[in-house]
């Protein structure tokens, strides 16, 4: 992981896509030179003689994202993600959907059908020339010890029988070379025999291990005869009991990119030491003729930082655990499952990627980009609704006296303002009551107004004795109304709000402007409002940086992330109304911000919402 300090991002909404970046660069340029223009694929991941079978790879480039199946998939994977499939989607190549299942333990069918689910649902899929790409790299534990045997008898690889403490005190650090093991010596054939038993299960875990033999005064560590197998009895849930030695990761994957004719390894930064042995390791095995050539390159990236945001599997995994949050899919979580319940769209992650881009340093993304890349996709394309999400009520004092009690006028608003090409039914309308009692927001109202508030207040008498009238107030797509009062019950707790209707300022009819507002306000009739569940979500942590420098990020806790509040919304969210509300659907609540009905909960019978996020940038407030 980076170890520069947090700075302030900056946080330009409006930026364009990057037209390019160091990685298209590198790619247009070995299509250019044909890198792997003669390059065959044998049509299956294989070795050198499987793959010079088959006809030249039809695939102009080959990535692959291969998470590890041992939790869930967060916003940086989506990096990874977006990058990997994008690239190869746009330079007519096929991106490998691979699990690295290398490691025994911690992988889970839980893991696997979560990370294809969410791959799919971000708007990717591995097929290409009638072909899914669909790799395990358990598999290839086969090839892997071919390989393993292939550097024995090459000379390139040793077993030695020091403890882990020796050895970790024999590779020296950055000042100091490392010191040969004292059975780096040994024959090949002596190698080989006890590699052999190794894998017989001969001995013990941890007695041995089998190492490359590169360098021990190598200046990067890595090449001081990194270990590539180990003894480790466990059970595989791919290939069960088969095997007792598994391959290091460093040893396994570029072995894995190798067999699938991968052309470009992207990964992030922290990998970039391990290039050397990546290149060292298929160097070798090409010499064998066992793995077909030009071989993989890795290149490396940046990971995505978030600020308010934490994407270490662990540290996730110990929130959802302990309970802090209510499951993997909580819509406070970074996790796709989490962000996908919140609201997020595939569109809106895929615009994010695209706006980060990527570098070769590390930086902190602002968690308002994810949010201005939500806003800048469902704009356009999400109807509108009005929405009361701390409901007072409000008295239109006159009513009868206008219109007779039980009296209902009908009103209506653009289901969108511009409508969309591709949501023709945007076009309509959306119709609601008004009557003699609507419910507002309890803030639309003060006693007294603050300095600059334009909403709802009553006659004001300043210390000269002198009376200003109530303000008016425009009821968005209603009538203006002059404040007159409010009540308040034995607490001080406002209770209703009076107001008196200001005649023919019905919105949409001749003369409705002749009176001049500073304020609208957003209402619901009491009549017709729905009642709605709604889940007012705010960022988890307080701290943007919530678990830099070892800090204790569950200190950074924000106590206030959930509130749910039981709001009234426009009868056309309810059954049979134009914008009817089903699981997933989202809407922009106007004056609140973005919101989505909860994929799980909502329900004809009971409408519950989720806050993606507000109108506006409020996170750097
Ligand atoms: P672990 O610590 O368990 O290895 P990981 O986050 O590296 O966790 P993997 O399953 O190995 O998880 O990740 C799959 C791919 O996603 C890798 O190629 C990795 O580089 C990439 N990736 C993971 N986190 C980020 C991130 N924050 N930004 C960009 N890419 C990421
Ligand atoms: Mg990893």
């Amino acid at each position: 992981m980076s170890s520069s300090t947090p700075h302030s991002p900056a946080a330009d909404k409006t930026e364009a896509p990057k037209p390019s970046n160091f990685l298209r660069q590198i790619i247009e340029s070995d299509l250019a030179q044909g890198s792997y223009a003669t390059r065959h694929w044998g049509g299956t991941p294989g070795d050198a003689a499987h793959h010079q079978d088959g006809a030249i790879d039809p695939s102009a480039i080959r990535t692959r994202f291969p998470p590890e199946p041992n939790g869930y998939l967060h916003i940086g994977h989506a990096k990874s993600i977006c990058l990997n499939f994008g690239l190869a989607r746009d330079y007519g190549g096929v991106c490998h959907m691979r699990f690295d299942d290398t490691n025994p333990e911690k992988e889970d069918q839980e893991y696997v059908d979560s990370i294809l689910d969410a791959v799919k649902w971000l708007g990717f899929n591995w097929e290409a020339n009638g072909t899914s790409h669909y790799y395990q790299a358990s598999n290839y534990f086969d090839f892997m010890y071919r390989a393993a045997e292939y550097l024995i008898e090459a000379g390139h690889a040793y077993v030695d029988e020091q403890s882990a403490e020796e050895m970790r005190a024999n590779r020296g650090d950055f000042g100091k070379p490392g010191i040969e093991s004292p059975y780096r010596g040994r024959t090949p054939a002596e190698n080989l025999q006890r590699f052999r038993e190794m894998a017989q299960g001969q001995h013990a875990d941890g007695a041995m291990v089998l190492r490359s033999k590169i360098d021990m005064a190598a200046p990067n560590i890595n090449l001081r005869d990194p270990a590539i197998y180990r003894i480790r009895r466990a059970t595989h849930h791919n290939t069960g009991d088969k095997w007792c030695i598994y391959p290091m990761y460093t040893f396994a994957h570029p072995i894995e990119d190798a067999l699938e004719n991968i052309t470009h390894s992207i990964c992030t930064l922290e990998f970039e030491d391990q290039r050397p042995f990546y290149d060292w390791l298929l160097d070798r095995l090409a010499e064998g003729d066992l793995i077909n050539t030009p071989h993989p390159r890795q290149y490396e990236f940046a990971r995505l930082n978030l600020t308010y945001v934490i994407t270490s599997k662990r540290k996730l995994a110990q929130l959802v655990n302990e309970h802090h949050v209510s499951g993997w899919d909580d819509p406070r979580l970074p996790t796709l499952v989490g962000l996908r319940r919140r609201g997020y769209t595939p569109e809106a992650i895929q615009l994010f990627a695209e706006r980060i881009g990527v570098s070769k340093a590390d930086s902190w993304i602002d968690y308002s980009t994810l949010e201005g890349a939500l806003r800048d996709t469902l704009d356009t394309v999400v109807p509108r609704a009005m929405a009361v999400l701390d409901p007072v009520k409000l008295v239109i004092t006159n009513w009868d006296a206008l219109y007779g009690e039980n009296v209902l006028d009908d009103c209506s608003a653009p289901i969108h303002p511009h409508p969309h090409a591709d949501h023709p039914e945007h076009a309509g309308r959306r119709s609601f009551k008004f009557g003699k009692a609507v419910w507002i927001e309890r803030s639309d109202y003060e006693d007294v107004p603050p300095k600059g508030y334009n909403r709802l207040y009553p006659p004001q008498t300043s210390q000269d004795g002198t009376t200003k009238p109530g303000n008016t107030v425009r009821l968005k797509y209603g009538h203006v109304i002059r404040c007159t009062g409010a009540v308040k019950d034995a607490a001080g707790q406002l209770t209703e709000v009076h107001a008196e209707l200001i005649p023919d300022t019905k919105s949409g009819t001749p003369g409705a402007d002749a009176i001049k507002v500073k304020g609208v306000i957003t209402w619901v009739a009491v009549a017709d409002a729905v009642p709605a569940e709604v889940r007012l979500y705010d960022r988890l942590f307080t701290d943007a940086y919530p678990d830099a420098g070892g800090k204790d990020f569950l200190s950074t806790l924000n106590p206030n992330s959930l509130k749910t509040v039981t709001a009234y919304v426009e009868p056309a969210l309810g059954t049979g109304g134009a914008i009817a509300a089903k699981a997933d659907d989202k809407f922009q609540f106007e004056r609140h911000g973005y919101f989505a009905a909860d994929r799980l909960d909502c329900t004809a019978d009971k409408l519950v919402f989720n806050r993606v996020t507000g109108l506006k940038d409020s996170w750097g407030k």
